[in-house]
């Protein structure tokens, strides 16, 4: 810490959206998720403070229970039409809507399958469901289909992927996906916390490929483009029944609030309306990573406002990181175990063109702290570390 580079739980004083106050300097903020610029919208600051003095600041209680308001529904049904799925259940938060759908819909006798880079909330949905978990290489169909050849017939299968991955804002390689799961009666839930309100209009990954019909279920969280907190899950009427009676997320755990639920709701109709909002974000990105490019930084496999800058090491990335705020840009160090090292810089419509040239400008003193493209990651060799560990812990 007194090295200046601990930089977790940093107190943030202001919050404009794409910029932040931290002490007395304002930063350009490119370390949120909050991909539409929604969170400074007055549209979406006004439904929140509406819903605050008509409901108060707490359902103080689970939805299951006396927790549930007409916002809640609305917000289900809005979604759901959104989506064109027949039915969502609102969960308060997105980790929490992939821990109570994965645990409620998987159990012992059955085998659920997730990618290697998929969130942390479907790693822990897999081990409260009790299910038999296994990981496969990222994006690896075949993988994939091997894993599943190899189920019993009579075993459910249930396969898990993100839509867009979020240490490396790539896509997910769904047709492959879809076509493996048809092939062996496997169930598909994606999380697409990354995709809603970014691809396809804001209707997300699934969207993107035409596949939302093929998908059982889709997870979102309202914490990235609709500028709130929460989450959902969006599929079938018996499914999604069966979830918000089986979700332990949902009955054992409070209501979003009524400001939150306000605000996700004001928010997917400005996302509904406003088309640009998606496009601007994408075009924001290929600009920065033409930049970077420019610059001779790699921005990986990026195809989102997601941009991950691999960096040599742990202390690399906190070097860096320290120097950005130095020079007005706030971005996200991110370390083993949750990635391989690396700065992950995330972009918003609302972001101007000076903005991005304040990060290329704040970035190009640098050049020379990130990994080159033909350059291994620092952490080579922990994919298959980690590969040991997870078959060690499918052992019965
Ligand atoms: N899934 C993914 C892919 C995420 O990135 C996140 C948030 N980082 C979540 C789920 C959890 O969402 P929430 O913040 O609403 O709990």
């Amino acid at each position: 810490m007194a090295a200046g580079i601990y930089p977790y739980f940093l107190p943030l004083t202001g919050h404009e959206g794409t910029t932040v106050t931290l002490g007395d300097r304002e930063l350009v903020m490119c370390g949120s998720n909050n991909y539409l610029g929604l969170t400074s919208d007055p549209r979406v600051r006004k439904a929140a403070a509406d819903a605050l003095d008509r409901y108060g600041p707490s359902c103080t209680g689970s939805r299951f229970l006396n927790g549930n308001l007409d916002l809640h529904d609305q917000l289900e049904s809005e979604l759901a039409d959104f989506y064109g799925k027949p039915a969502a259940a609102v969960i308060s938060t997105g980790y929490q809507a992939n821990l109570g759908t994965i645990s409620a819909l998987a159990g012992r006798g059955d085998v659920v399958f997730a990618d290697r880079d998929a969130h942390a909330s479907i790693v822990d949905g897999c081990v409260l469901s009790g299910a038999k978990h296994r990981r496969f290489r990222h994006n690896d169909a075949g993988a994939l289909d091997r894993g599943l050849a190899a189920v019993p017939a009579q075993a459910g299968k249930l396969v898990v992927v993100d839509g867009v991955y979020s240490m490396e804002g790539d896509l997910c390689a769904l047709p492959e996906i879809v076509e493996v799961c048809k092939r062996h009666g496997a169930r598909l839930i994606v999380d697409d916390a990354h995709g809603l309100g970014v691809l396809d209009q804001g209707r997300g990954t699934c969207s993107h490929f035409g596949l939302t019909d093929q998908v059982d279920l889709i997870t979102v969280t309202f914490s990235k483009s609709l500028a709130s907190l929460g989450g959902a899950v969006v599929g079938d009427d018996d499914v999604i029944h069966y979830i918000k009676h089986h979700a332990r997320s949902l009955i054992f755990s409070a209501s979003a609030t009524p400001a939150s639920m306000a605000a996700a709701l004001a928010a997917l109709r400005i996302l509904r309306e406003e088309p640009w909002r998606p496009e601007r974000a994408q075009q924001n990105a290929d600009y920065l990573r033409a930049g970077l490019l420019s610059l001779g930084i790699s921005p990986g496999e990026s195809s989102t406002p997601v941009i991950p800058l691999r960096t040599r090491g742990v202390i690399d990335t906190l070097l860096l990181w320290r120097r950005l705020i130095d020079n007005g840009v706030y971005t996200n160090p991110v370390v083993p175990p949750a990635a391989s090292p690396r700065l992950r810089l995330s972009l918003m419509a609302t972001h101007t063109t000076e903005h991005l040239n304040r990060v290329l400008d704040a970035l190009s003193g640098e050049t020379d702290m990130f990994l080159r493209e033909d350059q291994p990651d620092a952490t080579d060799g922990m994919a298959e570390l980690a590969e040991l560990a997870d078959s060690s812990a499918a052992r019965p």
